[in-house]
């Protein structure tokens, strides 16, 4: 097992129940400036010093001020993936969340080091299924004579920990954009899944691409006794769903779709498959970061979007393309506040430690966990 960054998660979100106690706060204004300028130019001298030493990757989700100085920007996978193609340079420096600097380090060479700027970032989706208690839910599985049935598949927004239980038992990493492809692999391999640790992504693709009923599903909570279900409910489900979700794509609300429609005549509702059932379905069209950002590029001039994802990105669209109406989704602004933890104080700090030979933060997955993981995520770049 690696180590956790913390024993707790750092926000104790509703504990994977309630995302209603997750609500943000109203902001009436512009907000201010981040940070001090002067630190754009002790960020710019030290990564001139490092110069290809150093490979900055920068999730869509980072603030302006970070993405900035970003070698290359992406989703969790892509990234992982642009840092194993740079095995010239010794550090990569992660600017996203924990979990996405792990799977960094699985994929990248030995010589390569990863760093967190800030060991605060974890996240939120992640920290709702943790190793002892996913080792729990397979004893629970066992005893209700289902485990040898069930195929694990863990979204990628999951810790090295639970890619690699995952891996160990025969299951697969999935993104966003390939979700349905992972499932049926798994249930061309076995008769249910058991999907980690996101219940609306592992929900909307079952029911939205697959065919399946709502009934088709159930929730394990790990808060509660053999997940809150019965032995026949798990005999009875073809899709066991993990009791987590994104704190920041799980604060949409039907209400917000139905606001945000009555608002601005003609509006496109886009989402991410990490909202509510019940705001997919109300939603225009539902995809990955990927998709959002290829499909507000490809629209028509003149035309309104509101978009169901991180704060960061929906602004950084809004910005560049000026000719379309593009808003937040929700009247509440809400960024993710673990990616957030990411700031300029904290990549200056971490450039400079570089130019100066000490390397701080640095992210490791142990080799028994890394091999594991890496036996899951092979199985997602092999699927069919
Ligand atoms: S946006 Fe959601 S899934 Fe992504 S890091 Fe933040 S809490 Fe985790």
């Amino acid at each position: 097992m690696t180590t956790p960054v913390r024993d707790l998660p750092l926000l104790l979100l509703g504990e994977g129940s309630d995302p209603a106690s997750e609500r943000g706060v109203d902001c009436p204004g512009e907000l201010p400036p981040a940070s001090d300028p002067a630190l754009v130019e002790r960020a710019r001298a030290a990564k001139a010093a490092l110069g290809d030493s150093v490979f900055v990757l920068g999730h869509h989700y980072q603030r302006d001020e970070v993405i900035q100085f970003a070698d290359v920007t992406g989703d969790s996978f892509k990234l992982a993936q642009k840092a194993a193609a740079r095995p010239e340079a010794p550090y990569i420096v992660f600017c996203g969340v924990h979990f996405m600097a792990e799977s960094a380090d699985i994929l990248t060479a030995p010589h390569q080091k990863v760093i967190l700027p800030d060991l605060g970032a974890g996240c939120s989706m992640a920290d709702m299924a943790t190793f002892d208690q996913v080792e729990e839910c397979w004893d629970v599985l066992e005893d209700a004579g289902v485990a040898d049935d069930v195929v694990p598949v863990t979204y990628m927004n999951s810790s090295a920990d639970i890619k690699g239980f995952v891996g160990r038992h025969g299951g697969v990493v999935c993104t966003s954009s390939n979700a349905k492809r992972a499932l049926d692999w798994a249930y061309a391999k076995g008769k249910k899944v058991l999907f980690l640790p996101d219940q609306h992504l592992g929900r909307n693709t079952a029911v939205l691409e697959m065919g399946f009923s709502l009934d088709d599903c159930v929730v394990y909570s790990p808060h509660r006794r053999g997940g809150g279900l019965t032995h026949q409910q798990l005999r009875d489900a073809r899709m066991i769903l993990w009791r987590g979700h994104c704190s920041v794509h799980g604060r949409f609300s039907k209400e917000s779709v139905d606001d945000v429609r009555a608002r601005v005549p003609g509006v496109n509702v886009l989402v991410h498959p990490e909202c509510r059932h019940e705001v997919v379905t109300a939603a225009d069209q539902i995809g990955s970061t990927e998709y959002i950002i290829k499909t507000i590029e490809a629209a028509e001039p003149g035309t309104s979007w509101a978009v169901g994802t991180e704060l960061n990105l929906v602004r950084r669209l809004a910005n560049a393309h000026p000719d379309k109406n593009v808003m937040f989704l929700d009247k509440t602004v809400c960024y993710c506040s673990t990616m957030n933890r990411i700031d300029l104080p904290h990549l200056v700090w971490t450039l400079e430690a570089l130019v100066r030979g000490e390397v701080e933060n640095v992210i490791t997955v142990d080799e028994d966990t890394a091999r594991n993981a890496r036996a899951a995520l092979d199985q997602m770049l092999a699927l069919p």
